[in-house]
């Protein structure tokens, strides 16, 4: 029995809603290997938070939990031995999950831990469990398949519906506690971003300014206009590294990988890893003052001229578009 292993994560006391796209992906995987599905909690008090998911109904057969107050808060190094001690506990045969920050840095150490091979960002699963992956930052897609006791995979989390729940209940099951080590690493503070606005990889709309916004105040433009339409603020790696916006605004390859419904690129080029975070997304709407940019290749609706110009010539229109 091949069965897959996914491991989630809960954010105050809940499920985060980015796991169920690597769900998906690992239910296609089972499918195709004619294994179960098994869910794996790591935290300090996994109880409740495994009974909640198990009463969902996601699709698993079982819950596992591993209590260990070194998961909390997060590092990868903890995680990895948790989740090393987990396979070998279950004899899972494929583990996995959305490619979350957090899971980007444990699964591959985990990987590593066990010698086994990792696919990352997969974007679908094939016959025989064989998982396509892009490459060379989206320019090419390669089909994948690990030999080998155990193997791992991230599911990119724009590729796969959200799993949905409301099946059959699972069991919970407690497994022994490992010898987990954080390896000297301690997290020292938390600063987290306040927002009222939607997390940037689950918007339905996505507002990004790149390096041609030249300076953070001037993102304030782009605010109104992501308020005004409901969605999250994102930037290129130019205008992060620039300190105009916070990194975890990046978009791209090295940031946040992301599909909205709408993609609005103010000041952006268009560079091959800025597209490889957004190019799945259903509508692109380039502002560039440079036509020969590269992000109008990809874009489905493109404006050449400057934000200085462009930008309040928008907001005046969905502001009278909002107004009826
Ligand atoms: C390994 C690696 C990983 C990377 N990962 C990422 C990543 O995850 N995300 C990412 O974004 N980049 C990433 N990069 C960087 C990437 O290669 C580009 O350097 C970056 O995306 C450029 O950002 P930009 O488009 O904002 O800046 P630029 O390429 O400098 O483009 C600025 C654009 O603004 C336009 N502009 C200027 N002024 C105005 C104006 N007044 N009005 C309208 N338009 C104007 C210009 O015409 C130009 O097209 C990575 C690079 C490497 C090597």
């Amino acid at each position: 029995m091949s069965n897959v292993l996914v491991v989630l994560e809960f954010a105050d006391g809940k499920l985060k809603s980015s796991c169920l796209p690597g769900i998906t992906c690992a239910k296609q995987i089972a499918d195709t290997n004619g294994g179960e599905l098994h869910f794996l909690v790591l935290a300090a008090e996994p109880s409740p938070l495994a009974q909640a998911v198990a009463g969902a109904g996601l699709g698993a057969t079982t819950v596992h939990t591993m209590a260990s107050p070194a998961f909390e808060p997060f590092t990868a190094e903890a995680w990895a031995d948790g989740i090393v001690a987990a396979v070998h506990a279950t004899n899972a045969s494929v583990v996995g999950g959305t490619a979350s920050s957090s899971l980007r840095d444990a699964l591959p150490r985990a990987a590593a831990l066990l010698d086994a091979a990792l696919t990352s960002e997969v974007t679908a699963v094939g016959a025989e469990a064989v998982l396509t992956r892009p490459i060379s930052a989206g320019r090419a897609l390669l089909e994948q398949a690990s030999s080998g006791d155990v193997a791992f995979f991230t599911a990119r989390g724009s590729e796969f519906p959200p799993t949905e729940g409301g099946g059959a209940a699972a069991t919970v099951s407690e497994l022994e506690t490992a010898e987990v080590s954080t390896r000297g690493v301690s997290v020292v503070d938390i600063q987290k971003t306040k927002s009222t606005r939607p997390a940037l990889s689950e918007a339905d709309v996505v507002v990004s300014g790149g390096r041609g916004m030249r300076e953070g105040d001037n993102f304030k433009v782009l605010e109104e206009l992501t308020d005004l339409l409901g969605g999250a603020l994102g930037a290129s790696r130019a205008a992060t590294d620039a300190g105009m916006v916070p990194p975890d605004l990046q978009v791209g390859q090295t940031g946040k990988i992301v599909a909205p419904n709408l993609y609005i690129a103010v000041a952006i080029s268009g560079a091959i890893q800025h597209l490889a975070g957004m190019k799945g997304s259903k509508t692109i709407v380039a502002v560039n003052k440079d036509e020969e940019a590269p992000i109008f290749q990809v874009a489905d609706y493109g404006l050449v001229g400057k934000w200085e110009e462009e930008l309040p010539k928008i907001l005046e229109l969905v502001k009278a578009a909002k107004a009826g």
